[in-house]
C-alpha cells in the first residue's frame, strides 16, 4: 500500500536538456539567510576584495550555515534584502570582476573519521539542495547512529517543471554513489535507498546501473504521483513506517538527503569548493527556450531570465520553485539561493487565479490528503479562530503539498488557509502554556499564603 496523492501533469521539458553554465553576472546579492537556523554572521566589509568560495557569511548559531562568495570581486555594500517571506534579511553586495579567481585558501576537506566528516560538510555550507533549506551538518550530525537503519536518497523530484535532480543523476551520477560511499565510510550506513519516479527513465538507468555494482543500494522506481518527493510520503512508500507527529525521519530510522545534496558533498570533498553556484530549470509559459541552467548564487533572477535565452512576454508571476508548492517572487531582483531548484516565469494565461466559489462539500480535498487531513473543516476551524479544533484536526501535520487546492472543484484556496491555520495553532498553544504556567504560578502563590497564614 502506498501512501496516495494526485496526478499533475508533469511538464518536464527540460529532462533532456544538459545543464548549461551561465556567464559572470556584473554583481550578485548574496543573502545571509538561504537556510532553516539563524542567519549567518557577515565577515566581510564594503570595499573588501573576494574571491569565489571565500567565506563571506559564517553560520551562526546551532542550525545556521556558512555563506560564500559566488563571484571574484569587490564588495559594494553590506545590505538588507526582503525574502519572499517578507522578512528583512541582511546581504552582501559584490561587484564582480569578470574574472572568477578562486579563493586561494581552498583546500580539499581532510576527513578522517564522523566528526571531521560533519566538520567537512559543515564547512561546505551546502543545505537542503532540493528545496529544504535545512543545514546538511545538522541533519547529519547524528549522535546515536545506531538508530540509522537506512539512508533514504530522494530523487523523486514530483513537482511540475522542475527536472535539476534528474540532471544530476544524468550528468554527476557517479557523484551520488561517492557520496553513498563516504556515508557508509563515515556513519557506518549500511542500507540506502534511492526513490525516484518512473517517469525518469534515463536517471533510472543510469542509477539501476551504478546500484548494481555497489553494495547495500536499493532502487525503488515509485510511481509519477505527486507529491512523492514529500519527506513523510517518501518514508511510507519505501519502507512503510510513519514518522510520530511532531517526531522526526530519525524516528523512523531513517535519514532522508536529496540527490543533488549527496551530490554535492561528494564533489566538495574531492574538490574543496563550497556551494557557490546552483542547477536551475528554468521554464514556464513566459520562457523562450526552457532549459537547465547553472548559476551563481546570488546572480538576479532578471539576468538569469536573460542569460537563459530571454523571455517572450513580461511574466504576471514568477516563482521560485514548481507550481505546486512554489513561492511567489516579489521581484525580478530577487537572487538565486541556495535551495532555489527553478524558477517558473508565467505568462498571464498560465498565472491567473481560477474563480473561487462556494464549498459543495464533496470531500474530494480530504479524499487526496496523503495524510487524511480534512482541509474543509481546518478552514472551517480557522474562520471560528478555533484553536483547539486546529489541533484535533492536525493542521501542523499538513506539507503544504498544494493536493487539496489543486482537486477542489471549487478552488477554495485551502493551503493558503492551512498556512494561517498554523500560524493561527501556534499562537493558541503558547497562549495555553502561558496559561498553564499562571495557573501553577497562582497555585503555588497560594499554597504559600496558606502556608504563611498557619504560621
Ligand atoms: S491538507 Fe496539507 S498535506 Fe493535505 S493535501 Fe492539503 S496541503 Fe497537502
Ligand atoms: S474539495 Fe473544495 S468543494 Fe470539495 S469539500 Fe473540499 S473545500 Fe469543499
Amino acid at each position: 500500500m502506498r501512501m496516495g496523492g494526485i496526478r499533475v501533469p508533469h511538464r518536464k521539458n527540460t529532462a533532456q536538456c544538459q545543464s548549461v553554465r551561465l556567464g559572470v553576472p556584473a554583481a550578485v546579492t548574496i543573502p545571509m539567510s538561504m537556510h532553516i537556523g539563524k542567519y549567518a554572521r557577515v565577515t566581510v566589509s564594503k570595499g573588501d576584495t573576494v574571491k569565489v568560495g571565500q567565506l563571506i557569511g559564517e553560520a551562526d548559531g546551532f542550525v545556521s550555515s556558512n555563506i560564500h562568495s559566488s563571484v571574484s570581486g569587490t564588495v559594494r555594500k553590506i545590505d538588507e534584502i526582503m525574502t519572499s517571506s517578507g522578512v528583512r534579511v541582511p546581504c552582501v553586495i559584490i561587484d564582480s570582476d569578470g574574472k572568477q579567481e578562486k579563493y586561494e585558501k581552498l583546500s580539499v576537506p581532510e576527513v578522517k573519521d564522523f566528526d571531521s566528516f560533519v566538520k567537512a560538510v559543515k564547512e561546505s555550507g551546502v543545505v537542503g539542495l532540493g528545496g529544504a533549506g535545512f543545514p546538511s551538518f545538522v541533519k547529519l550530525n547524528v549522535h546515536d547512529l545506531e538508530r540509522v537503519e537506512a539512508v533514504i536518497i530522494n530523487a523523486a523530484e514530483c513537482e511540475p517543471y522542475i527536472t535539476s535532480d534528474t540532471r544530476t543523476m544524468v550528468e554527476k551520477g557517479s557523484y551520488v554513489f561517492k557520496g553513498i560511499e563516504l556515508l557508509k565510510k563515515y556513519m557506518g550506513i549500511r542500507r540506502f535507498i534511492i526513490g525516484i519516479e518512473s517517469n525518469k527513465t534515463e536517471a533510472v538507468r543510469i542509477m539501476q546501473s551504478l546500484a548494481d555494482e555497489t553494495e547495500g543500494v536499493e532502487i525503488h522506481v515509485l510511481p509519477s504521483v505527486y507529491p512523492q518527493g514529500g519527506e513523510k510520503v517518501l518514508i511510507y512508500n519505501t519502507v512503510h513506517r510513519l514518522i510520530p507527529r511532531g517526531g522526526l525521519p530519525l524516528d523512523a530510522g531513517v535519514i532522508v538527503v536529496n540527490v543533488t545534496t549527496l551530490a554535492f558533498i561528494a564533489e566538495y570533498m574531492e574538490t574543496g569548493m563550497p556551494l557557490v553556484e546552483k542547477c536551475i530549470t528554468v521554464d514556464g509559459s513566459a520562457v523562450k527556450e526552457p532549459k537547465n541552467v547553472i548559476a551563481p548564487i546570488g546572480m538576479s533572477i532578471i539576468d538569469v531570465a536573460k542569460a537563459a535565452g530571454g523571455l517572450k512576454c513580461e511574466p504576471a508571476k514568477v516563482l521560485y520553485g514548481g507550481p505546486m508548492m512554489g513561492i511567489t517572487v516579489p521581484s525580478m531582483d530577487e537572487p538565486i539561493l541556495k535551495n532555489t531548484n527553478a524558477v517558473i516565469f508565467m505568462d498571464k494565461k498560465e498565472a491567473a487565479p481560477p474563480k473561487i466559489t462556494a464549498c459543495i462539500s464533496c470531500g474530494a480535498c480530504a479524499a487526496h490528503c496523503p495524510f487524511r487531513l480534512d482541509p474543509r473543516s481546518i478552514a472551517r476551524a480557522y474562520k471560528l479562530e478555533d484553536g483547539a479544533a486546529l489541533e484535533r484536526l492536525g493542521v501542523d501535520l499538513c506539507m503544504e503539498c498544494g493536493c487539496c487546492s489543486y482537486v477542489c472543484p471549487a478552488h477554495r484556496p485551502l493551503v493558503q488557509t492551512n498556512k494561517l491555520g498554523k500560524q493561527m495553532l501556534r499562537r493558541y498553544l503558547s497562549a495555553e502554556q502561558a496559561k498553564r504556567e499562571n495557573a501553577l504560578k497562582e497555585r503555588a502563590e497560594k499554597e504559600r499564603q496558606e502556608k504563611e497564614a498557619e504560621k
